[in-house]
Protein backbone atom coordinates (compact mmCIF):
# COMPACT_ATOMS: atom_id res chain seq x y z
CA UNK A 1 0.00 0.00 0.00
CA UNK A 2 1.27 3.38 -1.10
CA UNK A 3 1.06 6.66 0.91
CA UNK A 4 1.39 8.52 -1.97
CA UNK A 5 -1.00 11.07 -3.36
CA UNK A 6 -2.57 9.37 -6.25
CA UNK A 7 -3.39 11.23 -9.15
CA UNK A 8 -5.37 11.46 -12.51
CA UNK A 9 -5.19 13.32 -15.09
CA UNK A 10 -8.36 13.78 -17.54
CA UNK A 11 -7.43 15.58 -21.10
CA UNK A 12 -3.43 15.53 -22.92
CA UNK A 13 -3.30 18.69 -24.36
CA UNK A 14 -0.73 21.15 -23.28
CA UNK A 15 -1.51 21.50 -19.78
CA UNK A 16 -2.09 17.37 -19.70
CA UNK A 17 1.47 17.18 -21.18
CA UNK A 18 2.98 19.96 -18.52
CA UNK A 19 0.73 17.78 -15.68
CA UNK A 20 2.66 14.47 -16.58
CA UNK A 21 6.13 16.47 -15.89
CA UNK A 22 4.96 18.08 -12.73
CA UNK A 23 3.59 14.74 -11.03
CA UNK A 24 6.98 13.11 -11.83
CA UNK A 25 8.83 16.34 -9.72
CA UNK A 26 6.38 15.77 -6.89
CA UNK A 27 7.93 12.93 -4.41
CA UNK A 28 4.69 12.58 -3.21
CA UNK A 29 2.65 11.92 -5.76
CA UNK A 30 1.94 9.13 -8.27
CA UNK A 31 0.24 8.97 -11.70
CA UNK A 32 -2.06 6.18 -11.71
CA UNK A 33 -4.03 7.38 -15.37
CA UNK A 34 -4.33 9.43 -18.19
CA UNK A 35 -7.90 9.97 -19.35
CA UNK A 36 -9.18 10.87 -22.43
CA UNK A 37 -11.85 11.38 -25.23
CA UNK A 38 -9.97 9.33 -28.04
CA UNK A 39 -8.93 6.27 -28.85
CA UNK A 40 -6.24 5.42 -26.06
CA UNK A 41 -3.60 3.91 -28.29
CA UNK A 42 -3.38 6.77 -31.03
CA UNK A 43 -1.82 9.15 -28.26
CA UNK A 44 1.65 9.07 -28.02
CA UNK A 45 3.05 9.42 -24.78
CA UNK A 46 6.39 10.80 -24.46
CA UNK A 47 7.03 9.48 -20.68
CA UNK A 48 7.25 5.51 -20.27
CA UNK A 49 4.37 3.31 -18.22
CA UNK A 50 2.08 5.62 -18.40
CA UNK A 51 -1.48 3.99 -18.42
CA UNK A 52 -3.92 5.45 -20.85
CA UNK A 53 -8.11 5.23 -20.21
CA UNK A 54 -10.66 5.93 -22.69
CA UNK A 55 -12.28 9.03 -20.15
CA UNK A 56 -15.93 6.59 -20.43
CA UNK A 57 -13.97 3.94 -17.71
CA UNK A 58 -13.18 6.76 -15.29
CA UNK A 59 -15.54 5.26 -13.00
CA UNK A 60 -14.09 2.12 -12.53
CA UNK A 61 -10.72 4.17 -11.22
CA UNK A 62 -12.94 5.83 -8.53
CA UNK A 63 -10.94 3.70 -5.14
CA UNK A 64 -7.48 3.94 -7.06
CA UNK A 65 -7.71 7.53 -7.14
CA UNK A 66 -7.22 10.25 -4.82
CA UNK A 67 -7.39 13.89 -6.92
CA UNK A 68 -8.03 14.04 -10.88
CA UNK A 69 -6.77 17.31 -12.76
CA UNK A 70 -8.83 18.52 -15.36
CA UNK A 71 -6.97 19.74 -18.02
CA UNK A 72 -9.55 20.19 -20.94
CA UNK A 73 -9.84 23.58 -22.57
CA UNK A 74 -12.29 26.27 -20.63
CA UNK A 75 -14.80 27.26 -23.62
CA UNK A 76 -16.36 23.62 -23.56
CA UNK A 77 -14.68 20.85 -22.28
CA UNK A 78 -14.57 22.41 -18.41
CA UNK A 79 -18.07 23.52 -18.29
CA UNK A 80 -18.71 19.56 -18.61
CA UNK A 81 -16.11 17.53 -17.36
CA UNK A 82 -15.48 19.17 -14.12
CA UNK A 83 -19.29 19.14 -12.77
CA UNK A 84 -19.31 15.48 -14.00
CA UNK A 85 -15.82 14.32 -12.42
CA UNK A 86 -16.88 16.25 -9.40
CA UNK A 87 -19.68 13.47 -8.73
CA UNK A 88 -16.63 10.39 -8.48
CA UNK A 89 -13.57 12.45 -7.15
CA UNK A 90 -11.64 14.88 -5.93
CA UNK A 91 -10.61 17.59 -8.53
CA UNK A 92 -8.54 20.89 -9.89
CA UNK A 93 -9.21 22.68 -12.83
CA UNK A 94 -7.69 25.55 -14.40
CA UNK A 95 -10.92 26.92 -15.43
CA UNK A 96 -10.14 30.38 -16.94
CA UNK A 97 -12.97 32.29 -18.35
CA UNK A 98 -13.35 34.67 -15.95
CA UNK A 99 -16.84 36.16 -16.81
CA UNK A 100 -18.04 32.68 -15.84
CA UNK A 101 -16.38 32.08 -12.74
CA UNK A 102 -19.38 32.49 -10.35
CA UNK A 103 -21.88 30.14 -12.50
CA UNK A 104 -19.02 27.85 -12.84
CA UNK A 105 -18.36 27.62 -8.98
CA UNK A 106 -22.26 27.54 -8.53
CA UNK A 107 -22.36 24.50 -10.65
CA UNK A 108 -19.45 22.53 -9.52
CA UNK A 109 -20.36 22.98 -5.58
CA UNK A 110 -24.04 21.91 -5.77
CA UNK A 111 -21.74 18.38 -6.99
CA UNK A 112 -19.50 18.18 -4.96
CA UNK A 113 -21.47 18.99 -1.87
CA UNK A 114 -23.49 16.23 -3.30
CA UNK A 115 -20.93 13.32 -3.54
CA UNK A 116 -18.63 14.67 -0.54
CA UNK A 117 -16.28 15.39 -2.80
CA UNK A 118 -13.41 18.47 -2.91
CA UNK A 119 -13.35 20.57 -5.84
CA UNK A 120 -10.84 23.36 -6.14
CA UNK A 121 -11.46 25.73 -9.46
CA UNK A 122 -10.01 28.04 -11.36
CA UNK A 123 -6.41 27.46 -10.67
CA UNK A 124 -2.96 27.95 -12.36
CA UNK A 125 -1.66 31.47 -12.63
CA UNK A 126 -4.31 33.99 -13.65
CA UNK A 127 -6.64 32.99 -12.41
CA UNK A 128 -4.67 31.59 -9.44
CA UNK A 129 -1.26 33.06 -8.14
CA UNK A 130 -2.66 36.37 -10.05
CA UNK A 131 -5.63 36.35 -7.93
CA UNK A 132 -4.23 35.64 -4.50
CA UNK A 133 -1.83 38.76 -5.60
CA UNK A 134 -4.64 40.78 -6.28
CA UNK A 135 -6.55 40.06 -3.23
CA UNK A 136 -3.33 40.27 -1.11
CA UNK A 137 -2.22 43.98 -2.07
CA UNK A 138 -6.15 45.48 -1.99
CA UNK A 139 -6.25 43.84 1.44
CA UNK A 140 -2.68 45.22 2.65
CA UNK A 141 -3.22 49.02 0.38
CA UNK A 142 -7.01 49.54 0.48
CA UNK A 143 -6.34 53.03 -0.57
CA UNK A 144 -4.98 52.06 -4.16
CA UNK A 145 -5.17 50.68 -7.50
CA UNK A 146 -4.84 47.85 -9.11
CA UNK A 147 -3.28 46.65 -12.58
CA UNK A 148 -2.82 43.87 -13.87
CA UNK A 149 -0.11 43.37 -17.12
CA UNK A 150 0.45 40.27 -18.98
CA UNK A 151 2.78 39.21 -21.23
CA UNK A 152 5.41 38.60 -22.84
CA UNK A 153 3.00 35.78 -24.06
CA UNK A 154 2.26 34.06 -26.85
CA UNK A 155 -1.15 34.53 -27.49
CA UNK A 156 -3.06 31.50 -29.42
CA UNK A 157 -6.34 33.84 -30.66
CA UNK A 158 -4.08 36.82 -32.17
CA UNK A 159 -1.40 33.97 -33.73
CA UNK A 160 -4.79 32.35 -35.64
CA UNK A 161 -5.87 35.92 -36.73
CA UNK A 162 -2.08 36.26 -38.50
CA UNK A 163 -1.92 33.05 -39.83
CA UNK A 164 -5.18 34.07 -41.31
CA UNK A 165 -4.32 36.85 -43.30
CA UNK A 166 -4.23 36.73 -46.97
CA UNK A 167 -0.09 35.83 -48.24
CA UNK A 168 0.93 34.44 -44.78
CA UNK A 169 2.26 31.23 -44.45
CA UNK A 170 3.20 31.11 -40.84
CA UNK A 171 3.51 33.25 -37.82
CA UNK A 172 2.87 33.73 -34.36
CA UNK A 173 1.94 37.01 -32.15
CA UNK A 174 3.25 37.90 -28.61
CA UNK A 175 1.76 40.21 -26.34
CA UNK A 176 3.99 42.43 -24.69
CA UNK A 177 3.54 44.67 -21.54
CA UNK A 178 4.48 48.08 -21.99
CA UNK A 179 7.37 49.52 -20.24
CA UNK A 180 6.12 52.89 -20.40
CA UNK A 181 3.20 51.43 -18.91
CA UNK A 182 4.62 49.76 -15.97
CA UNK A 183 7.01 52.58 -14.97
CA UNK A 184 3.89 55.14 -14.54
CA UNK A 185 2.10 51.83 -12.56
CA UNK A 186 5.33 51.72 -10.52
CA UNK A 187 5.88 55.36 -10.09
CA UNK A 188 2.92 55.35 -7.79
CA UNK A 189 1.40 57.81 -10.04
CA UNK A 190 -1.82 55.17 -10.56
CA UNK A 191 -2.55 56.29 -13.97
CA UNK A 192 -5.97 55.35 -15.58
CA UNK A 193 -5.10 52.79 -18.45
CA UNK A 194 -6.85 51.07 -21.12
CA UNK A 195 -5.94 47.71 -22.23
CA UNK A 196 -4.27 49.19 -25.37
CA UNK A 197 -2.12 51.31 -23.65
CA UNK A 198 -0.55 48.42 -21.02
CA UNK A 199 0.36 46.06 -24.05
CA UNK A 200 1.97 46.20 -27.36
CA UNK A 201 1.91 43.08 -30.12
CA UNK A 202 4.24 41.97 -32.02
CA UNK A 203 4.04 39.62 -34.64
CA UNK A 204 6.92 37.50 -36.48
CA UNK A 205 5.11 36.38 -39.81
CA UNK A 206 6.14 33.98 -42.85
CA UNK A 207 5.32 35.08 -45.83
CA UNK A 208 4.06 32.92 -48.78
CA UNK A 209 6.53 33.48 -52.10
CA UNK A 210 6.48 36.49 -54.01
CA UNK A 211 3.44 37.69 -51.42
CA UNK A 212 3.21 41.62 -50.73
CA UNK A 213 4.96 42.35 -47.21
CA UNK A 214 4.01 45.83 -47.03
CA UNK A 215 0.07 44.53 -48.01
CA UNK A 216 0.26 41.98 -45.20
CA UNK A 217 1.86 44.42 -42.68
CA UNK A 218 -0.86 47.11 -42.97
CA UNK A 219 -3.96 44.63 -42.98
CA UNK A 220 -2.26 43.28 -39.56
CA UNK A 221 -1.93 46.73 -37.97
CA UNK A 222 -5.09 47.63 -38.94
CA UNK A 223 -7.11 44.43 -38.14
CA UNK A 224 -10.59 45.79 -35.72
CA UNK A 225 -10.54 44.10 -32.77
CA UNK A 226 -7.01 42.42 -32.81
CA UNK A 227 -4.69 44.40 -33.89
CA UNK A 228 -6.01 48.48 -34.62
CA UNK A 229 -6.19 49.65 -31.15
CA UNK A 230 -2.81 48.40 -30.33
CA UNK A 231 1.03 49.49 -30.93
CA UNK A 232 1.46 46.60 -33.41
CA UNK A 233 4.97 45.72 -35.06
CA UNK A 234 4.70 43.10 -37.77
CA UNK A 235 8.14 41.41 -38.76
CA UNK A 236 8.87 39.21 -41.29
CA UNK A 237 11.40 35.95 -40.39
CA UNK A 238 11.59 32.69 -42.43
CA UNK A 239 10.20 29.18 -41.69
CA UNK A 240 13.51 28.10 -40.43
CA UNK A 241 13.44 31.18 -38.00
CA UNK A 242 10.17 30.25 -36.48
CA UNK A 243 10.57 26.71 -36.20
CA UNK A 244 14.34 27.20 -34.30
CA UNK A 245 12.31 30.70 -32.34
CA UNK A 246 9.02 30.16 -31.61
CA UNK A 247 7.96 26.68 -30.75
CA UNK A 248 7.76 27.47 -27.18
CA UNK A 249 4.77 28.77 -25.34
CA UNK A 250 6.52 31.69 -23.08
CA UNK A 251 4.12 33.58 -20.89
CA UNK A 252 4.10 35.54 -17.68
CA UNK A 253 3.29 39.22 -16.37
CA UNK A 254 3.11 41.08 -13.56
CA UNK A 255 0.06 42.52 -11.06
CA UNK A 256 1.22 45.44 -9.49
CA UNK A 257 -0.34 47.51 -6.79
CA UNK A 258 0.19 51.64 -5.99
CA UNK A 259 -1.30 52.68 -3.11
CA UNK A 260 -0.75 55.48 -0.40
CA UNK A 261 -0.59 54.82 3.72
CA UNK A 262 0.08 57.39 6.04
CA UNK A 263 1.03 61.09 4.77
CA UNK A 264 1.25 60.09 1.28
CA UNK A 265 3.74 57.88 1.33
CA UNK A 266 3.88 55.91 -1.96
CA UNK A 267 3.99 52.13 -1.28
CA UNK A 268 4.34 49.94 -4.16
CA UNK A 269 3.48 45.86 -4.58
CA UNK A 270 4.69 44.33 -7.07
CA UNK A 271 4.10 40.32 -8.18
CA UNK A 272 5.37 39.06 -11.10
CA UNK A 273 6.02 35.89 -13.14
CA UNK A 274 8.30 35.07 -16.33
CA UNK A 275 7.50 31.82 -17.56
CA UNK A 276 9.36 29.36 -20.58
CA UNK A 277 6.38 27.35 -20.51
CA UNK A 278 2.70 28.66 -19.62
CA UNK A 279 1.22 25.25 -19.63
CA UNK A 280 4.36 23.22 -17.78
CA UNK A 281 4.21 25.99 -14.91
CA UNK A 282 0.10 26.07 -15.12
CA UNK A 283 0.49 22.21 -14.40
CA UNK A 284 2.46 22.47 -11.70
CA UNK A 285 -0.24 24.51 -9.85
CA UNK A 286 -2.19 22.58 -10.45
CA UNK A 287 -0.36 19.59 -8.95
CA UNK A 288 0.47 21.86 -5.98
CA UNK A 289 -3.50 22.43 -4.84
CA UNK A 290 -4.43 18.65 -5.89
CA UNK A 291 -2.21 17.93 -2.66
CA UNK A 292 -4.59 20.67 -0.89
CA UNK A 293 -7.98 19.09 -2.12
CA UNK A 294 -6.45 15.76 -0.69
CA UNK A 295 -5.76 16.89 2.56
CA UNK A 296 -8.91 18.82 3.13
CA UNK A 297 -11.37 15.90 1.41
CA UNK A 298 -9.53 14.00 4.43
CA UNK A 299 -10.81 16.70 6.80
CA UNK A 300 -14.20 16.54 5.28
CA UNK A 301 -14.10 20.09 4.22
CA UNK A 302 -16.08 19.22 0.95
CA UNK A 303 -17.62 21.21 -2.07
CA UNK A 304 -16.26 23.69 -4.74
CA UNK A 305 -13.41 26.09 -3.30
CA UNK A 306 -11.11 28.92 -4.81
CA UNK A 307 -7.82 29.80 -4.27
CA UNK A 308 -8.90 32.30 -1.71
CA UNK A 309 -10.27 29.73 0.22
CA UNK A 310 -7.49 27.17 0.94
CA UNK A 311 -5.28 28.19 3.50
CA UNK A 312 -0.97 28.18 1.83
CA UNK A 313 0.37 25.44 4.35
CA UNK A 314 -2.02 22.81 2.52
CA UNK A 315 -0.16 23.36 -0.27
CA UNK A 316 3.19 22.61 0.60
CA UNK A 317 4.83 19.11 0.91
CA UNK A 318 6.60 19.90 4.28
CA UNK A 319 5.51 20.15 7.65
CA UNK A 320 3.57 23.18 9.58
CA UNK A 321 6.73 22.71 11.88
CA UNK A 322 9.12 22.73 9.10
CA UNK A 323 7.06 25.45 7.63
CA UNK A 324 7.42 27.58 10.57
CA UNK A 325 11.01 26.90 10.78
CA UNK A 326 12.65 27.59 7.57
CA UNK A 327 9.72 29.79 5.57
CA UNK A 328 8.80 31.92 7.91
P1 LIG B 1 -5.34 22.04 -25.53
O1 LIG B 1 -6.17 22.57 -26.65
O2 LIG B 1 -3.92 21.66 -25.80
O3 LIG B 1 -6.08 20.77 -24.90
C1 LIG B 1 -7.44 20.76 -24.55
C2 LIG B 1 -8.03 19.37 -24.80
O4 LIG B 1 -8.07 19.11 -26.20
C3 LIG B 1 -7.18 18.25 -24.21
O5 LIG B 1 -7.55 18.01 -22.88
C4 LIG B 1 -7.45 17.07 -25.13
O6 LIG B 1 -8.55 16.28 -24.65
C5 LIG B 1 -7.83 17.74 -26.46
N1 LIG B 1 -6.69 17.66 -27.41
C6 LIG B 1 -5.44 18.14 -27.22
N2 LIG B 1 -4.65 17.86 -28.28
C7 LIG B 1 -5.44 17.22 -29.17
C8 LIG B 1 -5.23 16.67 -30.46
N3 LIG B 1 -4.01 16.70 -31.03
N4 LIG B 1 -6.28 16.09 -31.09
C9 LIG B 1 -7.49 16.03 -30.50
N5 LIG B 1 -7.75 16.51 -29.27
C10 LIG B 1 -6.75 17.09 -28.61
O7 LIG B 1 -5.44 23.13 -24.37
P2 LIG B 1 -4.31 23.49 -23.28
O8 LIG B 1 -3.89 22.23 -22.61
O9 LIG B 1 -3.28 24.38 -23.89
O10 LIG B 1 -5.12 24.40 -22.26
C11 LIG B 1 -6.18 23.89 -21.49
C12 LIG B 1 -6.83 24.98 -20.69
O11 LIG B 1 -5.95 25.42 -19.66
C13 LIG B 1 -7.10 26.28 -21.45
O12 LIG B 1 -8.36 26.23 -22.06
C14 LIG B 1 -7.12 27.30 -20.37
O13 LIG B 1 -8.44 27.46 -19.94
C15 LIG B 1 -6.37 26.67 -19.22
N6 LIG B 1 -5.22 27.48 -18.80
C16 LIG B 1 -5.34 28.16 -17.62
C17 LIG B 1 -4.32 28.94 -17.15
C18 LIG B 1 -4.43 29.64 -15.83
O14 LIG B 1 -3.51 30.35 -15.46
N7 LIG B 1 -5.50 29.47 -15.07
C19 LIG B 1 -3.07 29.11 -17.92
C20 LIG B 1 -3.01 28.30 -19.12
C21 LIG B 1 -4.08 27.54 -19.54
P3 LIG B 1 -8.62 14.69 -24.94
O15 LIG B 1 -7.31 14.08 -24.50
O16 LIG B 1 -9.77 14.24 -24.14
O17 LIG B 1 -8.82 14.55 -26.42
Amino acid sequence: MTNKIRLGIVGYGNLGKGAVKAIKQSPDMELVAIFTRREPETLSISEQGVKVVHISNASDYKNDIDVVLLCGGSATDLPEQTPYFASMFNTVDSFDTHAKIPAFYQAVNEVSEKYNTTAVISVGWDPGLFSINRVMADAVLPNGENYTFWGKGLSQGHSDAVRRVNGVKNGVQYTIPSEAAIEKVRSGSQPELTTAEKHRRVCYVVAEEGADKSAIEHEIKTMPNYFADYDTEVNFITMEELERDHTKAPHGGFVIRGGETGDNNKQIYEFSLKLDSNPEFTASVLVAYARAAHRLNQEKQYGAKTVYDIALGYLSHRSAEELRRDFL
